[in-house]
């Protein structure tokens, strides 16, 4: 085993390749054991190449080389050498050539789940972000686009489906009917991270598509036999992506095949390859007896998500792999901006928001901080994260409000007309709105070269004589590991200024000028505002729809709050108010049960929130969200240091229990109100009241008297749809009780036979505060149903113990901490990727109270000596430890 240090990747080291490969046929012949590959690639050197050409050197990993001929003729072994990692043509030729490869590769051995492997008898890949070189040699870079023509060969039996990218072109029968084959031709020319192929026996379900300008494309969901039944949805959120993404930014589908397919060992959510998206099948399947309004929800985004990758990603791609952003971040807005239409916006916003709050901000306050683009990595799969996906969705949005919704599409607009066909950079990309909107971005692109949230510290000051107010903004700006000075960040700050009739108030600014839409762009570290004009003393409404990912703090008395709630034209900002009056609530009751002490009543606090649930005018949706408390892990980053988990769950149990029995009858009158009858529909419509009458019922269940849990009971009992099953399933996970124990059998006695189903088994144990739960997780890592191979069983019970369950994780004994290390171990020897994202769990170690902090860096040491150590779990050790 070698204990080299891997040596970090750094953008400023990016040189075009030396050589250029134009197209690339393959021919893949299938086999469990030994899949033969024949890679002919078509090379050139590339032009935009300065220096000495060198050698040709291509990436591999987990291949036997059988024999490689250039120009026909075979390399002898002094031509080129070989290593685990690389295949090297010491003299390649200075002028276009070919060279054909014959490889073998192990897809039954592929446990990492990248390059090719089977998942349940199903050939397929994982290319994203370096696996092509586990299927041949190759410059295996995002900047190198070719052509492919791809045919497959299987047993007709063992894979009767075979599928790849691009168009199909050609099949037809061999050996007397017992083999057979297909070509695929993609005529766009692709990085080869978006190569696909799959092989397998697959049911599907069919449709098509006509775009705007009249193509036809045949669609197609390819998923386990017998589970056809369960594509209705995904193909529905499928066709409304292609349609939404024609009418909202003119972006139509290239292709006459349009092909998705579900697999059930997948370590991401799902990948974009190039007219052949393959999804993990729990982002495709889904009944309403199996799956949830929130999995329908996940499951319209995914699919809208890779499909808009089409466009951003695949036609225009990224230059290198620090420019991720570029795709995903403009990616993962346009997925937003299309839920948004499909459902209530503020809805959409505040989920959003929450879940920036809850993935990204911990990221970006702790070890593991870094740029939205990074610059340098040791393994870029860590780089998969929250601030490339979601803070980099928030830069792109920002730049939507500073150019105003308009001025943004004329920006894009020219990226498409300008890139098309590309790997573009970050400057590439923000260089179009500069040149379409005539702005200047220069102070804007520090966004995505600086790590850290930063602080907004707002003071307002009202004068009566002069009938004047002064609203001053100052950005603190955290230090982050390798980055203590931060220089200004350009921040569209909107605002409202609310009279004491609860209206807005015109904003004028003491210039004159009017501030019609609100906008105040800051861009020096203090600034003052002077507004003319106002008569009574204003509340100020500040980062309304959340403008900025940044923290804001501004000290509103609990009466301003409370007027914010009830008045705030800026629904999102109602929302914000509540969650932060919650904060302040939560953050004493923890300070006063650490310090020994009786803490306040919350009465205030719950009366204010219990006008908004009761006003039936508002969206039930929206009210859902309004009666959420933040999360436990919301509290422990509020507070920032010195955390004791334990503490802050008793202090939302608390307050659970206070808003349960304030509110008991706006509750049950809730419960009783919004019971959807009929068929159900996952529509947002009755997926929002499911959700208000879920959050009613678990307010109720907290109050924790026998009516309260009978009236669970008999929810999960009589449930007829997976959200009230599994809502109800989740509140008696909490409960230390036969009813609870009852509810499990139960569960399993009916889902046990579906595979996908029954990771809600798990992730419940996993989730439950009980002190038994760690070691119920324990037992269920043997439980024959449960595979350390799986991804999405990893994720249901150990993924969901360490992320989600702050009390148990967070154990006073360590004893979470080791659970988690032990596993991380356990999965590194063969799938790096899911060991590092599991190994994320510990983020926030360093806030916690001493005695866990002990622990958990104590444990951290473990990982950090264990030999070997995959270049993924060492570089996120490491860094949790520097
Ligand atoms: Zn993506």
């Amino acid at each position: 085993m070698k204990t080299e240090t891997p040596r970090p990747i750094l953008l400023k080291d990016y040189r075009p390749p030396n050589y250029l490969i134009d197209h690339v046929d393959l021919d893949v012949a299938l086999a469990p054991e030994r899949t033969r590959v024949h890679a002919r690639l078509q090379l050139r050197p590339n032009p935009a190449f300065e220096g000495e050409l060198g050698a040709l050197r291509l990436d591999g990993e987990m291949l036997e080389l059988e024999s490689a001929r250039l120009d026909g003729r075979a390399l002898r072994p002094a031509d080129y050498s070989l290593s685990d990692k690389e295949l090297v043509i010491g003299k390649a030729p200075a002028r276009a050539f070919v060279l054909d490869l014959v490889t073998f590769c192990n897809p039954e051995a592929n446990k990492a789940l990248s390059g090719l492997y089977r998942s349940r008898g199903i050939y397929c890949t994982q290319c994203e972000a370096q696996g092509f070189r586990r299927i041949t040699y190759f410059l295996d870079r995002p900047d190198v686009l070719a052509t492919y023509t791809t045919r497959l060969e299987a047993p007709c039996a063992e894979a009767p489906v075979l599928l790849s990218n691009g168009n199909p072109t050609e099949q037809g029968v061999l050996d007397g009917g017992k083999r057979h084959f297909a070509v695929w031709h993609d005529p766009h020319p692709k990085p080869s991270y978006l190569f696909a192929l799959v092989g397998g026996d697959l049911a599907h379900l069919a449709s098509d598509f006509e775009t705007a300008s009249g193509r036809k494309v045949a669609l197609k969901i390819y998923v386990e036999p017998g589970k056809e039944g369960r594509c209705a949805w995904a193909m529905d959120a499928l066709k409304r992506a292609m349609r939404w993404d024609e009418e909202r930014f003119g972006r139509e589908y290239d292709l006459d095949v349009f092909n998705i397919v579900a697999v059930s060992d997948f370590n991401m959510g799902a990948m974009e390859n190039k007219g052949l998206n393959i999804f993990n099948d729990a982002l495709v399947l889904a009944s309403p007896e199996t799956a949830s309004d929130q999995s329908f929800a996940d499951i319209e985004r995914v699919i809208a998500h890779e499909y808009f990758h089409n466009w951003t990603g695949n036609r225009i791609t990224c230059r290198d792999w620090f420019q991720l952003c570029l795709k995903e971040g403009l990616t993962v807005f346009r997925d937003q901006e299309f839920c948004a239409d499909q459902r209530s916006a503020t809805v959409q916003r505040i989920r959003d928001v929450r879940n920036l709050k809850a993935r990204q901000f911990p990221e970006d306050g702790g070890p593991l901080a870094h740029p939205v683009r990074p610059d340098r990595y040791i393994e870029i799969n860590n780089f998969y994260t929250a601030t490339v996906y979601e803070k980099g969705a928030e830069l792109i949005r920002m730049l939507q409000t500073l150019l105003g919704r308009d001025g943004f599409r004329q920006g894009l607009d020219l990226y498409f007309e300008r890139h098309d066909g590309q790997a573009a950079t970050v400057e590439e990309f923000v260089a179009c709105f500069e040149d379409s909107s005539g702005k200047s971005l220069r102070q804007f692109m520090t966004w995505y070269a600086q790590a850290g949230t930063p602080e907004l510290v707002c003071k307002l000051k009202w004068d009566r004589r002069a009938q004047t107010a002064e609203l001053t903004i100052t950005q603190h700006l955290p230090p982050t590991p390798g980055e203590a000075r931060k220089r200004p960040l350009h921040i569209p700050v909107r605002l409202g200024l609310i009279g004491h009739n609860g209206h807005d108030l015109d904003l004028v600014l003491a210039s004159g000028e009017r501030l019609d839409d609100g906008l105040l762009q800051l861009s020096k570290r203090s600034e003052t505002f002077r507004f003319r004009g106002v008569s009574s003393r204003p509340v100020a409404s500040l980062l309304r729809g959340f403008s900025a990912p940044a923290n804001l703090s501004i000290d509103h008395s609990e009466a301003e709050l409370e007027f914010l709630m009830a008045n705030d034209s800026d629904l999102y900002n109602r929302w914000q108010a509540a969650q932060d009056y919650a904060t302040r609530v939560l953050v004493a009751h923890v300070k006063a049960l650490r310090a020994d002490k009786t803490p306040e009543r919350p009465d205030a606090f719950v009366k204010a929130l219990g006008v908004t649930a009761a006003n039936h005018e508002l969206d039930p949706g929206y009210r859902a969200q309004f009666l959420f408390l933040p999360s436990e892990s919301d509290i422990a980053r509020v507070l920032g240091r010195d955390v004791d988990p334990l503490a802050i769950h008793l202090a939302r149990k608390g307050l659970r229990k206070a808003i349960g029995t304030m509110l008991k009858s706006v509750l049950l009158d809730i419960y009783t109100r919004y019971e959807v009858k009929g068929r159900y529909s996952p529509a947002s419509e009755f997926a929002n009241q499911r959700a208000l009458r879920n959050a009613a019922l678990g307010y109720l269940t907290s109050r924790g008297r026998r009516e309260d849990i009978a009236r669970v009971v008999a929810h999960f009992d009589t449930a007829r749809n997976a959200t009230d099953e599994l809502n109800a399933l989740a509140m008696l996970s909490e409960l230390r009780s036969p009813e609870r124990t009852r509810a499990f059998s139960r569960y399993y006695a009916r889902w046990n036979k579906d595979h996908l189903v029954i990771d809600n088994w798990f992730a419940y144990q996993a989730v439950s505060p009980l002190a038994s739960a760690l070691a119920g997780v324990e037992k269920l890592t043997q439980h024959p149903l449960f595979s350390m191979q799986n991804p999405n069983k990893v994720r249901a019970l150990i993924g969901t113990f360490a992320a989600s369950n702050p009390v148990n994780f967070n154990r006073p004994d360590g004893k979470g901490y080791d659970f988690v290390a032990k596993r991380v171990l356990e999965l590194d020897r063969f799938n790096p990727q899911i060991a590092a994202r599991l190994l994320s769990a510990f983020r926030s170690w360093k806030m916690l109270e001493p005695q866990r902090r002990r622990l958990a860096k104590k444990t951290l040491g473990h990982i950090a000596k264990t030999k070997p150590l995959s270049p993924d779990v060492a570089e996120i050790v490491g860094k949790m430890l520097e």
